[in-house]
C-alpha cells in the first residue's frame, strides 16, 4: 500500500489525541503481534490501541527501549546514555509522547560534541590542542574550509554542499540520485580530497558505516538534507539539544507502562510464519504466539536470524540479509583524579587510535562542571576489533592505549560498563546504514508488507532518522495494518 501525505497527517493527527481517549469502537476479535519493544513497536502498539485494536507486544530482552538505553546509576555516575542520546526539536512524535506520559524533558546533556576547548585531538601518536589545529603540520587538508574544520565535525561537513532538493526529504529514494549511491570514497575522491585527507577525517570515527568504502554518499546526502531542512533558521528547529529527565530510557518506559495491551518481555523470537488467515510466532522459550497481522519491528541484524515462513524473496530477502548496521563499542570509565589537569590537555580526545572519541561527561545538574565519567566511543572498524575480545581484554586494551596516549592518564581511570550494540543479538549494531547501491537496489522494497508482516523500525523510515524514525516508521506501519483489518 501506498501512502498519501493525507493519510499520514491523518494518522499523525490521530496519535495527537488525549490520553485514553478512543476513536473509534474497539474492534473485537481484531488483534496484531507487535515485535518489538523499542520506540518503533511501542508507537505502532499506541496507534493501533488508541483505535481499539487488541494488540499484543513482544520483546527479547527483560527490559524496554531496545537501543534506547540508559545506564543505571549504580553501573555509571550520572546514569549516561548508552544508545540514544540526543532529541531534536523536530522529534515530533517522541516528543508528543513524552508529554503524554508525563515524561518531563530537559536540555540535552552534551555527549558525542564534547564542549568547545575541551577536545583535544591525538592523531598519529601526537597529542594536537584544538586551537592548534588549523595551523598543525598533520592538518592533511588543503582546502581552507576544511583546515578550519574541527576533526570531529569534518565528516559531517562534506554533505551541507548538497544536491538533493532542500526540504524534500523523501528525494533521497526517489531513484533519481543514483549517481551519488557510491561510496563516500570514490566521492571524495572525484571532489580532489587526497587520501591521507580521507582517512583522517573521514574513515576515522565515522558515525555512520563501518569504512569510507561501505558507506553510501546518498545515505550521507539524505542525513546533511535533513540537518539543513530541519535545523536551519528557515527549518526553526535546533538540533538534538533535548535528553528526558532521568535518561531517554524514562519515554519508551512511560509509553510501555500507559499501555493497556499486553507486553511480554523475555521471549526471543525464533520464527515468524504468515498463512491465509492469519501469523504464528514462536519464541525459543517455546511459546507460540497467534494474530491477525504482525507488525515486526527487529533490525534486520535480528531478522536475518529469524526464520521465515515463507521465506522473503527477492530484493527485500536481500535487504534482510545484507542491510549494514554500525558498530559501537563503549566503555564508559568513572576518573579517580582530574589527570588532565596534569597534562594541560582538554578533558576528551578525538583519536585515531582504538580509543575512538574519548568523551567527558557532565552529568551532575548540581554541579554542572564536574566531570562525572567518561565515555570511549568507538565506532567501525575499531568497534569490530575490540568486539573480537573479551570485555575484560578489550577493556585492558583501550586502558593501556590511552595511557600511551596521556601518561598522566594512568591509574585514574577506573573502568565501569562495556556495552557492544554489534554484539547484541537483539541489536547486531547500532544504527542500519546504507552500503553503496543498496538505496537504489532496494530501500522501497525493504519495507513492503510480506503476506500478513509489517515492517517498522528506524531502518525503514523515510524522512527521519534515530528515535524519531523509528517512531515514524511504527506509525505507517500501523496505518497499513489499520488499513486491512478495516
Ligand atoms: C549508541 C547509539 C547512539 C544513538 N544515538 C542516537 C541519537 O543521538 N539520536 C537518535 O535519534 N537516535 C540515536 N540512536 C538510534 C536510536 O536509538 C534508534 O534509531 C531507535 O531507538 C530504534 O528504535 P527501533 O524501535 O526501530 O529499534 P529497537 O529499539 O532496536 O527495537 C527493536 C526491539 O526488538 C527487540 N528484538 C530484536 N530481535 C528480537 C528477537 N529475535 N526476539 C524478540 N525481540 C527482539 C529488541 O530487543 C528491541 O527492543 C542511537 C543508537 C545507538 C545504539
Amino acid at each position: 500500500m501506498q501512502l498519501t501525505r493525507r493519510q499520514l497527517l491523518g494518522a499523525s493527527l490521530l496519535s495527537l489525541t488525549p490520553a485514553g481517549s478512543v476513536m473509534a469502537a474497539p474492534k473485537a476479535g481484531s488483534d496484531v503481534l507487535v515485535l518489538g519493544a523499542g520506540l518503533a513497536g511501542l508507537n505502532a502498539a499506541l496507534m493501533l490501541e488508541d483505535i481499539g485494536y487488541s494488540v499484543r507486544v513482544i520483546e527479547g530482552e527483560n527490559r524496554i527501549g531496545g537501543r534506547v538505553h540508559t545506564a543505571k546509576e549504580s553501573d555509571v555516575p550520572g546514569h549516561p546514555e548508552m544508545g540514544a542520546s540526543g532529541i531534536g526539536e523536530s522529534y515530533a512524535r517522541v516528543l508528543y509522547c513524552a508529554k503524554r506520559f508525563g515524561v518531563e524533558m530537559e536540555k540535552s546533556r552534551p555527549r558525542t560534541e564534547p564542549r568547545k576547548n575541551e577536545v583535544m585531538f591525538h592523531v598519529r601518536g601526537e597529542g594536537i590542542k584544538e586551537q592548534d589545529w588549523a595551523d598543525h603540520p598533520l592538518n592533511p587538508f588543503i582546502n581552507e574550509k576544511l583546515r578550519n574544520t574541527k576533526l570531529s565535525s569534518a565528516g559531517f561537513s562534506i554533505y551541507s554542499d548538497n544536491p538533493l532538493p532542500k526540504g524534500d526529504l523523501e528525494a533521497w529514494q526517489n531513484g533519481q540520485w543514483g549517481e551519488y549511491d557510491i561510496s563516500i570514497y570514490d566521492h571524495l575522491i572525484k571532489q580532489g580530497i587526497s587520501k591521507q585527507a580521507i582517512d583522517l577525517a573521514f574513515n576515522t570515527n565515522m558515525s555512520y558505516g563501518t569504512n569510507v568504502h561501505d558507506l553510501s554518499m546518498l545515505m550521507g546526502y539524505q542525513s546533511g538534507n535533513m540537518i539543513r531542512t530541519l535545523y536551519s533558521k528557515e527549518g526553526g528547529f535546533s538540533g538534538p539539544a533535548l535528553a528526558a529527565k532521568g535518561g531517554n530510557q524514562r519515554i519508551p518506559e512511560a509509553v510501555a507502562n500507559g499501555l493497556k495491551s499486553e507486553l511480554i518481555l523475555g521471549q526471543h523470537i525464533d520464527a515468524i510464519r504468515s498463512h491465509s488467515s492469519g501469523v504464528e510466532v514462536t519464541t525459543r522459550e517455546g511459546k507460540k504466539y497467534r494474530a491477525k497481522y504482525c507488525i515486526c519491528t527487529l533490525p534486520f541484524s535480528a531478522l536475518r536470524h529469524v526464520h521465515m515462513d515463507p521465506y522473503l524473496e527477492g530484493l527485500q530477502g536481500e535487504a534482510v540479509a545484507q542491510l549494514k548496521y554500525t558498530p559501537v563499542f563503549q566503555i564508559h570509565f568513572v576518573p579517580t583524579r582530574p589527570f588532565w589537569e596534569d597534562d594541560g590537555f582538554a578533558p576528551s580526545m578525538w583519536t585515531d587510535r582504538s580509543t575512538g572519541r574519548f568523551m567527558a561527561l557532565k552529568n551532575d545538574p548540581e554541579n554542572p562542571d564536574k566531570i562525572t565519567s567518561h565515555l570511549a566511543f568507538v565506532n567501525g572498524e575499531m568497534a569490530k576489533f575490540l568486539d573480537r575480545m573479551t570485555p575484560n581484554q578489550a577493556t585492558q586494551y583501550m586502558l593501556r592505549d590511552i595511557e600511551d596516549m596521556r601518561p598522566s592518564a594512568k591509574g585514574a581511570l577506573k573502568p565501569v560498563k562495556t556495552i557492544s550494540w554489534n554484539r547484541n543479538v537483539f541489536a547486531g549494531g547500532a544504527y542500519a546504514y546504507w552500503a553503496p547501491g543498496q538505496i537504489t537496489r532496494f530501500a522501497k522494497e525493504l519495507r513492503q508488507p510480506a503476506g500478513r508482516v509489517h515492517f517498522a523500525g528506524e531502518h525503514t523510515a523515510v524522512i527521519n532518522r534515530g528515535m524519531e524514525g523509528a517512531m515514524e516508521s511504527g506509525e505507517r506501519a500501523a496505518m497499513e495494518v489499520m488499513d486491512r483489518l478495516g
